[in-house]
Parts: structure tokens; sequence; C-alpha cells
């Protein structure tokens, strides 16, 4: 016997006619690279993506045919999720800072057939073209193309129905290793994550909220944002250029609320803000942050400011959030400093994710929650994926627990702390040592702008910590007072062995840290046995 509710199929084109219809002139604005703006509304935008699924017709555009674009955060990017995938198609959205190679193998690989993408990337278009060998139609977002495109169209279209497990979005996640692999999201796992994400106990986004998402609309998902602020009403503003300076101007010109950046961008926010001798920007109640590890001390700095920090933790293969740090019922009772501690660990899981730890070396022994034993992290939900795309296999256990790659212990409140990557632990004389936490403790220190910490052979013991460091512009510290810093916040030893001062620290297309590249850079290093 089935149940009697309703026959509805979760599509992301409810999320559209929702907001249309209940938040219709809520806006969406984009502050281009030259400073101009433009303002759109959800009804307007609704409007555009009909006139898209029509143009995608006429360009014989069928269910299912990837659709990509290469481009920043702005309004007529949004206009092509909506009519993307309103037209049943998939959207690819394409990383641009992603090396020729790998470009070249995605858009082959996902069979794009047409590409989107800004003027500013024309350059990598021309000298990709003749070796991308499914796409049939370039257009470019701006010098009218797109306007023009959807513009000789009147909306008089309806959405392509079909089943809410077909295929909506698609993007690639550049691993450690090999090729890039595709995570193809379906619209149901959309708008499950799209309720989930919602959540006051998660992202807390509502009607009041106006969102500036720093985080790029090629990376996971842009972070459900342009789902969930339609199911919502919030307003959303987007902009190209992250300096922090702009970044300001941009919050006080549209009293922006809500930011959501990865720790990077919030790093680079409050340095700023500091060296002008301002507060952080004060209409800011919100914060999101996710991605990498947020240092304890830009919490702390938030946290003073009475920003409400959602420090969360995910991936595009979970797209992308997992875990959220909230606060507990006895937040209120707890002293300044375990509050930060709450909001610094990666919290817990959202209502539709589970979570384990296993041992790193045996998947099949799961390990306790006991807060000190740390393991495989794996997860599984209706909104993790199960096999990449065109994949041979499914990449989840028999009981659909999808290994991370991130090492982690679960604390018996259930409370996620991330240790390292798999890949990025310091195997120190059989004992793992914690990047992650090297590198938080170090940028507490107010003359280090970044931190990362690397493993470095070693003949006795096999690897020992390298402390790679950049220092904040007219600031100095030493690798003594460095060390000092660490003793007694992390175990004696782990404290690195040497410490690097260098210019920049490399980082990858999503803007986290390559620590890839790093131990590239530093493969000849020697310390002293
Ligand atoms: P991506 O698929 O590019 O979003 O990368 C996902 C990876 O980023 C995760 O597997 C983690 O290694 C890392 N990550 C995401 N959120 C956090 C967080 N809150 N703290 C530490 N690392 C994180």
């Amino acid at each position: 016997m089935l149940g009697a509710m309703q026959d509805w199929e979760l599509r992301a084109s409810l999320l559209i006619d929702h907001a249309a219809r209940e938040h219709g002139s809520r806006e969406i604005v984009t502050r281009w690279n030259d400073g101009s703006e433009s303002r759109t509304n959800w009804a307007e935008l609704r409007g555009d993506a009909l006139k898209m699924v029509q143009a995608l017709k006429r360009l014989g555009i069928e269910k299912g045919d990837r659709v990509a674009t290469l481009a920043m955060n702005h309004g007529p990017h949004l206009v092509s999720w909506y009519g993307a995938t309103g037209a049943g198609a998939v959207l690819h959205t394409i990383n641009p800072r992603l090396f020729d190679e790998q470009l070249v193998y995605i858009a082959n690989h996902a069979e794009d057939r047409v590409l989107i993408y800004d003027s500013a990337f024309q350059e990598i278009v021309d000298r990709l073209k003749p070796q991308w060998t499914t796409i049939e139609h370039y257009i470019c977002f701006d010098n009218g193309e797109f306007a023009d495109w959807i513009g000789a169209e009147d909306g008089e279209a309806e959405w392509v129905t079909g089943s809410e497990r077909d295929p909506c979005m698609l993007c690639y996640t550049s691993g450690t290793t090999g090729n890039p692999k595709g995570v193809l999201f379906e619209h149901r796992s959309n708008i499950l994550h799209t309720y989930a994400a919602i959540m006051p106990q998660c992202a807390d986004l509502n009607s009041r909220s106006c969102v500036l998402p720093v985080v790029p609309m090629f990376h996971a998902n842009n972070w459900s944002f342009p789902w969930a602020a339609a199911a919502v009403g919030a307003k959303l503003v987007y902009c190209a250029n992250n300096d922090p300076a702009n970044l300001c101007d941009l919050i006080e010109r549209e009293d922006i609320n809500y930011l959501a950046g990865v720790p990077t961008v919030w790093l680079s926010l409050t340095q700023h803000c500091e060296a002008q001798g301002m507060p952080l920007p004060p209409t800011i109640t919100h914060a999101v942050t996710g991605g990498a590890a947020m240092p304890r001390s830009t919490i702390e700095k938030l946290m003073r400011a009475g920003i409400r920090i959602a420090h969360a933790w995910g991936m595009t293969e979970t797209s992308p959030i997992a875990t959220i740090a909230f606060e507990p019922h006895d937040f209120d009772l707890m002293t300044f400093d375990e509050q930060v501690t709450i909001k610094a660990r990666q919290g817990k899981a959202l209502f539709g994710v589970q979570l384990r730890i296993v041992d790193l070396g045996d998947p099949s022994k799961e390990l306790p929650r006991d807060g000190e034993t740390s393991g495989a992290l794996q997860v599984r939900g209706p909104w993790v994926l199960k096999r990449y795309f065109k994949g041979e296999e499914d990449c989840v256990d028999a009981d659909q627990w999808f290994d991370t790659g991130d090492v982690a212990l679960i604390h018996p409140d259930g409370t996620l702390q991330l240790t390292d990557r798999t890949k990025d632990v310091i195997k120190s004389g059989g004992e793992w040592i914690s990047s992650v936490e090297l590198e938080n403790a170090a940028v507490a220190h107010p003359a280090v702008a970044e931190a990362a910490a690397i493993g470095i052979a070693h003949p006795k013991w096999d690897e020992r910590p390298l402390l790679v460091v950049v220092k904040k512009p007219g600031m100095d510290v030493s690798a003594d007072e460095l060390r000092k810093l660490l003793t007694g916040k992390v175990a004696k030893w782990w404290l690195p062995d040497a410490v690097e001062f260098v210019d920049e620290i490399p980082h990858t297309a999503t803007g986290k840290i390559s620590k890839k590249d790093l131990r590239e850079r530093f493969r000849d290093y020697r310390l002293d046995g």
C-alpha cells in the first residue's frame, strides 16, 4: 500500500516558481568588475530562465544534455542555473582556474554541447576550442550576447518535467591524483539539501537575509545558495572582485547581513579591517564558512564582533553541506572560550547525513566517538555521492558509506573535528600529527598571514613537520617565537622541526592551500637528522 499524498517530483523549477510567486520583487544584485551594478529579482529571473529554456530548445538541447558555464558570480550565470536545469539539461559549472589539460578533459568527458562563458575567459575559449570535441555552441555572457540570445524568446514556455532523480548539475572535483571526477547532482538531492541548508540550525537563511556568497558559483553547487535563497526569498548579491576593500564597500552599500566564504576570505577581510583601523562591517550578522579549517583566532574575532558563525564541513561529493557547528542547548551557559571551541569544530551531522569514523588501515573497524581516536571519516545520505559521473563502479561500500578522504575524530556529544586529509597527515615515528592543528595554532600569531604544515622525510622519524609561513606585510616574527607560541598548544613532539618563511603559499583552483604544490616545492628539503 502506498501513502495517500500528492505526486510531486522534487525538481529545481519548484524553487524558482516559488521564489517568483512568493518573493518576486526580492532583488538579485551583481557588482561587475568595473564597479557597475545591475539588478534583477526572482520574478524577472524566472522569466529569463524560461526564455533560456526556449533558446536551448532552439539549439536542439535535449533532456540530460550538458550545458556548461565558464563564468564567475553574476546574475546571468544564475539565470543559466535555472534555465539549463529547467530545460531538463544538466548544468556543468566549470572552474576557469583549472589547468588547460583539466579544462579539456572535463568538457570532453562531460560531453558538453553548449558553453556559456565570460568574456574574461575568451582567451581560454580561443585556445581550447580546437581540443573541445563536443561543444557545438559558444555563447558569451557579456557584450549583450547572452541577453540577445535569450531576449529573442518570449518566455511563454513550460519547464521540462521528469523524475526527481534526473540529473541536474555536474561539478568536477580535482583530486590529488588522476583526472578530475564529476559529481552529478540530482534535482531531488539538491532540493533535500536545500531544506537542510535553510534550517535555523544550519545556515539560518531566511527572507531577511541579504547574502553575499563569496564562494564561486563553479564550486560545490555554490554552497547551495542559488537554491536556498530561492526557497526563502533571500536577497542575493554577487560580485566578481573579492578584494576586501571592494567587499566592505559592497557590504555597506547593499546592507549585506550574511556572507559566505572560505577561511581565506574571512582572514583577508579581518586583516583588511584591522589594517584600516576599522571594525568588521557592522551589518554582518551571519557568517558561513567551510571548505577548509577556520583558524580559531578568526572565529574569535568574528564572534567578538557579534557575528553568528555557521562553520560547515562538506565536500562537492556531499552537495556540499554535511555537518555544521550550531549552538547546542547550553551554549549561552558556556564561557567564551568554550563557545569558540564549539564553533572551531566542524559541528554535527545535519538531519539527512550520517557520519562515522573507521580505522585508517581497516575500514571495517568502526572507531569510538570518544573525542580522542581519529580515523577515516565516512558519510552517507540522500545528498551524498554514490558513483562518480561515468564511473564504472560505485564508490561506496555495501552499506552506502562513502570515504571522504578526511581524517577526523568525533566527540562524545557527536561533534566532528577534522584533523587532516588522509594524504596530508604527517606520520612521525608511527604516530599521526595533524597539520591542521599546527596551522591553526600558528595563524594565531598577529604577524602570521597564512601558515601550512607539511611532512618532510626524516631519517629517524619517517616524517617530521615543516611549517611554512607567510608574514603579514610590514610585520615580523621569528621561527623561535612561533615554536614558543605553539608550545603548550600542541603536543611537544608535534612542534615543527623547521619553519620556512615564504612570500606566498600556493593555492588550489578553489582557494585552498595546495599541499601537493607545497610538498613539490619542498621536495628536496632536508631536516637535520
Ligand atoms: P571540495 O570538494 O573542494 O569542497 O573539498 C572538500 C574538502 O574540503 C573536504 O573533504 C575537506 O578536506 C575540506 N573541508 C571542507 N570543509 C572543511 C572544514 N570546515 N574544515 C576543514 N576542512 C574542510
